[in-house]
């Protein structure tokens, strides 16, 4: 069927964005002490959004020093009160959530679908959810004193720059510590709203403090001496650095790193269902997502037909206007991140896998990359073992459970995996032999704040989400 399109785009107008930010720290918007800034870019026009202010070691101490002094009564609170401040952010973050949504969008390129139903209402319940934690911690088997850890150093990603705040922030603010929060340089935006969002709830000032800026501004944050505990998402890279330059030290660390998840699928599995979720497991956030179903195991006897079928879904994925109602894939996060993803596949080309791309125009500005599938892929080939990080599936083949088993757990990674088949015991038999932090059956990247969520080997290490991810901060 030829299907008319007609074009829903969202309104750019219901966000208000200035043509520049400062940093903030302890309750003001300041420049940074160097003077120095860097541009907002959204990737799906390339058009500058903001000049945003950059920080510099000096701004990290100033942020450091205003987090401590605020530790004093913060952490002194009752628990029912820091309780009330982080109900009331959960609060303004649903008025605000349609003006959130547009921004992320913007500033991240990833599609208003997605922003407005997915980022935003999982920011909100992680804030409602720890907000309802505050109040219990002493009464809720966590020892018979728990203590906040003081200030927490927090370096998050440009993938879910919200979501990620929301899952650093709400459990670090319930257990009573404060915060110096360093959000990616190619998306500062959300995290700049949301401390506006935090003064507009009243929060007290200097614990909540946000300090955009680049990969010097994050190690300086990480080996400050005054910081009591570090919580990192991104490279696994990066997590090594800090890992090693935290050595040594009485610091409390959690890293959730990068991953390569197997998606295993079964020949009783569904076909409609597994394809959806195969879908939603590698295009999602145009694959950029640490947990991405990136490798596709699928049973031999089904390939053929499974193949068929994702590829006339792949067709029909929209690409195009991030702010479009309509699209399915927006725009890849940055060029940085748009070549490394182009490099790989043309490794993943150069040793002889087989590549498919969907058949669809790419808009001639901003950063684009059509979902893209290979077969003929084996353990061995580079696209089955490094992290891609973009809309782009690998495909192996199994013959028995075992054979899935050893292909799913061939990874340095173990954020994810998922399983498709009608046979609960075998979900279960498998399930249990996978060395990955999250398992989906017949699901894929289901996310809720009562779970938690991390890695096994080089997918890092701790745990943030659900009664676990109050541990990381504190002490007992
Ligand atoms: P990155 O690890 O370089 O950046 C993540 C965050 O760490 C950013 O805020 C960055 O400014 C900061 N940072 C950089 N160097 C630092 C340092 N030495 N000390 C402290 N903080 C530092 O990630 P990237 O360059 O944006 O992406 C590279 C690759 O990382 C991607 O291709 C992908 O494979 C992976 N990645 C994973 C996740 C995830 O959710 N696990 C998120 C983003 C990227």
């Amino acid at each position: 069927h030829a299907f008319e399109y007609a074009p829903a785009p969202e309104s750019r107008s219901v966000v208000d964005i200035a043509p520049s930010y400062g940093l903030f720290i302890d309750g003001e918007f300041t420049d940074a002490a160097e003077g120095k800034v860097f541009k907002s870019v959204s990737p799906s026009t390339e058009e500058v959004l903001s000049e945003v202010a950059q920080a510099g070691e000096a701004d990290v101490d100033r942020a450091v020093k205003a987090a401590r002094k605020a530790f004093e009564k913060w952490s002194a609170l009752p628990g029912a009160e820091r309780g009330k401040y982080l109900f009331r952010i959960a609060r303004i973050i649903q008025e605000r959530s349609r003006e959130l949504a547009v921004l992320e969008t913007l500033d991240n390129g990833k599609p208003i679908k997605e922003t407005r139903d997915a980022d935003l209402p999982l920011v909100a319940a992680h804030f409602f959810y720890y907000a309802g934690w505050a109040d219990k911690l002493d009464h809720a088997g966590f020892g018979p004193d728990p203590k906040a850890l003081g200030v927490a150093g927090q370096v998050i990603p440009w993938n879910f720059p919200l979501l990620m705040l929301a899952w650093k922030i709400a459990p670090a603010l319930a257990t009573g510590n404060t915060v110096v929060l360093k959000p990616a340089e190619t998306t500062p935006l959300s995290a700049l709203f949301f401390a506006d969002i935090c003064r507009q709830a009243g929060l007290p000032k200097g614990v909540v403090n946000i300090l955009p800026g680049y990969g010097d501004a994050g190690a300086a944050l990480v080996a400050h001496p005054d910081v009591n505990k570090v919580a990192f998402t991104g490279s696994t890279a990066v997590g090594k650095e800090i890992a090693r330059t935290l050595a040594g030290t009485d610091k409390k660390l959690t890293l959730e790193l990068g991953g390569k998840g197997a998606n295993i699928v079964f020949d009783d599995a569904p076909i409609d269902q597994a394809v959806e979720g195969i879908v939603t497991g590698i295009f999602f956030n145009q694959g950029q997502v640490c947990c991405a179903g990136s490798r596709l195991l699928v049973q031999e006897s089904i390939q053929d037909e499974l193949l068929d079928s994702l590829k006339r879904r792949l067709s029909t994925l929209r690409l195009g206007d991030p702010l479009d109602k309509n699209t399915d894939i927006g725009a890849i996060n940055s060029a940085e991140q748009l070549d490394r993803i182009t490099a790989l596949t043309e490794t993943g080309e150069a040793e002889g896998a087989e590549r498919w791309s969907a058949p669809c125009e790419l808009p001639s500005s901003g950063y684009w990359f059509a979902p893209t599938l290979f077969t003929n892929v084996t353990q061995a080939h580079t696209i089955a073992r490094d992290e891609i990080f973009g809309p782009v599936l690998s495909v192996l083949t199994f013959r028995t459970p075992e054979e899935a088993v050893a292909k799913a757990n061939n990874t340095q990674y173990g954020l994810s995996a998922g399983i498709w088949t009608e046979k609960g015991s075998r979900i279960l038999a498998v399930a249990n032999r996978l060395r990955a932090g999250v398992v989906w059956a017949n699901t894929f990247n289901k996310f809720d704040p009562t779970s938690p969520f991390g890695g096994y080997k080089e997918s890092g290490f701790g745990r943030e989400g659900g009664r676990h991810g109050l541990e990381a901060y504190l002490s007992v």
